[in-house]
């Protein structure tokens, strides 16, 4: 007998018995011991509501019903050989396991699934080690369940935030792992957490386990005898990405093909001084004469950091919620829009920069900056102490030097049981498609009855356009027109040639279906891999849209 015989859980994994899944739970029982396990089998387990508090087994932020994106059970193992058991049973079982580190993954989908009843792998609970912070190499070597806040702390408790600085997102309770490999950005002069890490260790759907780049070279001074995870790993492994042939570590990001045990990320040196700063455009058409500023700044690299020209309402909602600006059910009017701009004293446009380094370096910098930005009338400069009510600049001063927090997830709240998805396109840096963009989104948040709310992330040469889809989870309707905005968005989108970076679960396959140059090349080739190393489509299938051969599509649409 085992202490999962008398749990049924809610959803069964596909083509799975009751006994069979039993089964299944005793022996992994056997691999993590009960208490890492959990079959998710009453709506309890559905009533997690908050990032703090975040659900390890369905989607707090779901737009179709809460019970339709969820995990059969939630399995913790405790090292990497009981990863590799996991694995090999998933695949003697054929039961799909879906891997996550934290579960935050907040307007994607959280923890939850792609294909119900999936056996959520919760790769953070006990797998959190920092397993090495190098100064003279500035980078650090990281578990799944380490989040930005954990490495920031450890820095500071040893004293190292002098010598070196992380990159963190808006909220920094994700982890690092979960957070680069969905390729998410930051907003130091480290943002693209992608390009930043270095050194990977996989599962492979097999069992098997592969380090990276120069981590297949063994360190002669490794213990031969030790198991593969635990040998001290080449001392070049994260401080050189490609090693010898081919470069395989992008098909381990937003991917089904293998379980991140183990990653390196670049750590800044900490540039010895620092000014963040403000800049106010008060005309919503001031935004494309601020995009076409930026391109020549950013490419050029005197902006040193991933800016972001964020939307009023998205300030304006980390500061209140809408019921404390207006008592319309409308969408906000431009007339609105400016009168919450001139209560806040914000632009209907801002921008949220920083200059590194000493201050000598910093002037100069700021100088072209000011001089850039402040030909546009009306464009005003601020820095934090110009403002210190002006909770976002005040978050923003903290974050461009990457100290996390969890202030931003105050916009959520614009609605009453907010919730949110991303709509994330692609966008040149300039001023006609900014716009562009703007305009076609903006449009259609409003014919959903939603305010629109955004940010323009500035990448080294592109935008990440990051619309805010904020719905009340409570209310059908809400839920109804969201889905019907994120899904008639993707194709406005695509017919424009724009596309999105990265999805909730909802609308994966919507957009794997836009890249169809050459009849889906992209798709085929994502399948015959899967194919290759998966072949019994143990993980996360049906992630970013790609299926395994055991699956019928359309058997899964949303
Ligand atoms: P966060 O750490 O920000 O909370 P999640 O844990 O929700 O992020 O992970 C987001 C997504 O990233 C998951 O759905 C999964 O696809 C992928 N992912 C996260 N951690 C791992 C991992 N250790 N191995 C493989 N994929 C992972």
């Amino acid at each position: 007998s085992s202490p999962f015989d008398a749990e049924r859980p809610l959803a069964l994994p596909p083509n799975t018995s009751l006994e069979r899944f039993k089964d299944f739970m005793r022996q992994i029982g056997d691999i993590v011991g009960s208490e890492n396990a959990t079959v998710i089998s009453s709506d309890a387990e559905l009533q997690h509501e908050s990032y703090m508090d975040p659900s390890k087994a369905y989607d707090m932020y779901h737009i179709t019903t809460k019970e339709y994106l969820v995990s059969s059970a939630v399995v913790a193992p405790r090292n990497v050989p009981e990863v590799q058991a996991i694995v090999r049973l998933c695949n003697d079982f054929e039961i799909p396991l879906w891997p996550f580190s934290i579960g935050r993954n907040v307007g994607y989908g959280g923890a939850a699934p792609r294909v119900t009843g999936s056996v959520g792998l919760d790769m953070g609970r006990n797998m959190k080690k920092i397993l090495e912070v190098n100064t003279e190499g500035a980078y650090a070597f990281v578990e799944p369940g380490v989040t930005f806040i954990d490495l920031h702390d450890y820095l500071v408790e040893h004293n190292l935030r002098e010598k070196l600085w992380i990159d963190v997102p808006d909220l920094g309770g994700g982890s690092v792992i979960g957070n680069t490999v969905e390729r998410g950005v930051g907003y130091t002069p480290y943002g693209d957490h992608w390009m930043m890490h270095c050194g990977m260790e996989v599962v492979l759907p097999d069992g098997s386990l592969w380090r990276s780049g120069m981590g297949g070279l063994p360190n002669p001074n490794a213990d031969p005898n030790a198991p593969p995870h635990e040998q001290k790993p080449n001392d070049t492994w994260g401080l050189f990405n490609y090693g010898f042939g081919p470069y395989n570590d992008g098909i381990f990001t937003q991917s089904s093909l293998g379980i991140v045990v183990k990653m390196g990320i670049w750590l800044m040196v900490n540039p010895g001084g620092y000014q963040s700063y403000l800049i106010t455009f008060p005309k919503d058409d001031n935004l494309h004469a601020a995009l076409e500023i930026i391109r020549p700044l950013r490419v050029g690299m005197v902006l040193q950091n991933v800016p972001t020209m964020r939307h009023i309402l998205l300030d304006a909602a980390v500061m209140g919620d809408r019921k404390s600006y207006t008592n319309s059910d409308k969408p906000l009017t431009d007339d609105e829009l400016d009168a919450i701009a001139t209560k806040l004293n914000l632009g209907r446009w801002n921008f949220y920069g920083a200059v590194y380094g000493p201050k000598p370096i910093r002037d100069v910098i700021l100088q072209v900056i000011k001089g850039a930005f402040l030909q546009v009338p009306g464009a005003k400069y601020f820095e934090p102490e110009d403002m210190p009510d002006n909770l976002v600049l005040q978050t923003r001063h903290n974050t461009l030097q990457g100290i996390p927090s969890t202030t931003e997830l105050k916009w959520v709240d614009w609605l009453p049981n907010g919730a949110h998805l991303f709509f994330s396109p692609i966008a040149k840096v300039s001023g006609d498609d900014g716009v562009a963009q703007y305009e076609v989104t903006r449009t259609r948040c409003e014919e959903a009855g939603f305010d629109f709310i955004g940010t323009f992330v500035v990448g080294m040469r592109e935008m990440h356009h990051i619309v805010c889809i904020v719905f009340n989870r409570k209310d059908p309707s809400s839920r109804k027109r969201a889905h019907w905005l994120i899904r008639t968005l993707i194709d406005d989108a695509a017919e424009r040639g724009w596309g999105e970076y990265r999805t909730h679960l909802s609308v994966m396959d919507q957009i794997a279906g836009t890249y169809s140059f050459n009849d889906h090349a992209q798709m085929r080739l994502n399948e015959k891999i899967k194919e290759a190393l998966d072949p019994k489509g143990i993980i996360s299938p049906g992630k970013n849209g790609i299926w395994p051969k055991g699956y019928k599509k359309e058997d899964w649409a949303i």
